[in-house]
C-alpha cells in the first residue's frame, strides 16, 4: 500500500476524512502524540489498526470526539456520570481520557471485550476538523509500532507505518509529547490509570478523591489483572537498553562518565551537559517536567537514530505533577530496572 503524506491544508482535512469514512486508516496529529485513526463505529476498520501496529487485541483503544455532544449523539456510553461532566468542563478539549460504561454501538474491537469505553475530546485543531469532517468518532491509539516510543512528528509515523496505512496528515510536532491522562469513572472511586499532562493533583482539585492505580508506578505482579491493559507491556522502548539511575545530580554525571565508551549515551538535563563526556540528549532544564514530557519520545527515537548506542542512562524522574507521566513512560522503557546508587 502507498502511504500518502498530507500537508496541513483544508483540502487534505477532507481527503483524510474521506479515507476514514471509507474504512481506511490515517495517522492524525493531536496535542499529545500522533494517533492512528479509524472509524470507531466500524469494527472491521478498527481491526486494521491492530494489524498495522502489531498491537495485542486485548488492549482497548481511545475513542476521539469533536464535541461533548457527540458522546450522546452517537450513544457512545450508557450514561454520562456527573464526574465526567465536571472533568469535561475543566479539561476538554484537552489531553484527558475518561473511561465510562460503554454504549451498545461500540464494537468489541474498540473496547477489547470490556464493558467500558475510553473517550477523549482533543484540542488539536486539525484533529477536531478531521473528526468533524468524517462525522464519526475516531478510534485512535498512538501511531507507532506496538512497544516502540509513541510518535510526536509525522516523520516518526512514516518511519513506523509507511506502506501499512493509507495516509499521514502532517500537523507539525505535538505540543504535549506524551499520551493523554487516563482516568476511569466506571467504578465507585475515580482512579488514574495513566498519567499525562493533566496531573493527579489537578484531577483531585476537581473531583476530590482520585486513586492512583498501582500499575502507574509498579510492575504488575504475576497473575495480577491490569485495569488498563496497555500498562502491562514493556512499552515506549528504544532499541538501546534504557537504564534508570536513582542518584544525586553529581552521582549521575560521574557514573555515566565512568561507564563511558562509544555505545553509551545520557538522556540528561541542560545542567548536566558541561559535565558529561559521553554522547547526550537533553530533555530541558532540570525542573521543567513539561519540556521533559514534550521531548521524551523524540529523544528516545533520536538515540536509536545514532545507530551505535547500546545503553542509555537517565535519572529516575520525579513523580510530582507532569513528572509522573515521564516516570511512568521511562520505567516501562527500562523494563522496571532501576539502579539505586544511593544504596550501593
Ligand atoms: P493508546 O491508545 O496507545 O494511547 O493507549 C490507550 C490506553 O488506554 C491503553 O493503555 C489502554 O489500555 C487504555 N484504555 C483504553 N480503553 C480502556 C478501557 N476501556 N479500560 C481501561 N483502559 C483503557
Ligand atoms: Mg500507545
Amino acid at each position: 500500500m502507498k502511504t500518502q503524506l498530507f500537508t496541513n491544508t483544508p483540502e487534505n482535512i477532507i481527503k483524510t476524512a474521506e479515507i476514514l469514512k471509507k474504512g481506511g486508516l490515517a495517522a492524525i496529529p493531536t496535542e499529545t502524540v500522533y494517533g492512528l485513526a479509524a472509524d470507531a463505529l466500524n469494527g472491521e476498520a478498527v481491526a486494521k489498526i491492530f494489524a498495522a501496529k502489531g498491537r495485542p487485541m486485548d488492549n482497548p483503544l481511545i475513542v476521539h470526539v469533536a464535541e461533548f455532544e457527540d458522546i450522546e449523539r452517537f450513544a457512545l456510553v450508557r450514561e454520562i456520570p456527573e464526574a465526567a461532566k465536571k472533568l469535561a468542563k475543566v479539561f476538554w478539549p484537552g489531553p484527558l481520557t475518561i473511561i465510562m460504561k460503554k454504549g451498545g454501538v461500540i464494537p468489541d474491537e474498540v473496547s477489547a471485550g470490556l464493558d467500558t469505553v475510553a473517550i477523549r475530546l482533543p484540542s488539536h485543531p486539525s484533529a477536531r476538523a478531521i473528526i468533524k469532517a468524517a462525522d464519526t468518532p475516531l478510534a485512535a491509539p498512538s501511531a507507532n509500532l506496538s512497544g516502540s516510543p509513541s510518535p510526536t512528528t509525522a516523520q516518526h509515523v512514516m518511519n513506523d507505518m509507511d506502506g501499512k496505512i493509507d495516509a499521514v496528515f502532517d500537523g507539525g510536532a505535538c505540543g504535549v509529547g506524551v499520551e493523554s491522562t487516563v482516568i476511569t469513572l466506571a467504578e465507585d472511586t475515580p482512579r488514574l490509570l495513566r498519567p499525562g499532562k493533566v496531573t493527579l493533583e489537578e484531577l483531585r482539585e476537581v473531583l476530590g478523591e482520585v486513586e492512583l492505580d498501582s500499575a502507574v508506578l509498579n510492575k504488575l505482579k504475576d497473575g495480577q489483572k491490569a485495569a488498563s491493559p496497555g500498562m502491562k507491556y514493556k512499552h515506549y522502548a528504544p532499541k538501546a537498553n534504557v537504564i534508570l539511575l536513582k542518584c544525586t545530580d553529581d552521582e549521575f554525571t560521574d557514573y555515566v562518565n565512568r561507564c563511558g565508551g562509544s555505545g553509551v549515551a545520557a538522556l540528561c538535563c541542560d545542567e548536566d551537559v558541561e559535565k558529561l563526556c559521553v554522547k547526550y540528549i537533553s530533555l530541558g532544564k532540570r525542573n521543567d517536567y513539561e519540556a521533559h514530557a514534550q521531548r521524551l519520545f523524540d529523544s528516545l527515537r533520536r538515540i536509536d537514530g545514532y545507530g551505535n548506542i547500546v545503553t542509555v542512562y537517565t535519572r529516575l524522574p520525579s513523580t510530582d505533577g507532569v513528572g509522573l507521566a515521564v516516570y511512568n513512560r521511562l520505567i516501562r522503557a527500562a523494563g522496571f530496572e532501576v539502579i539505586d546508587l544511593e544504596k550501593s
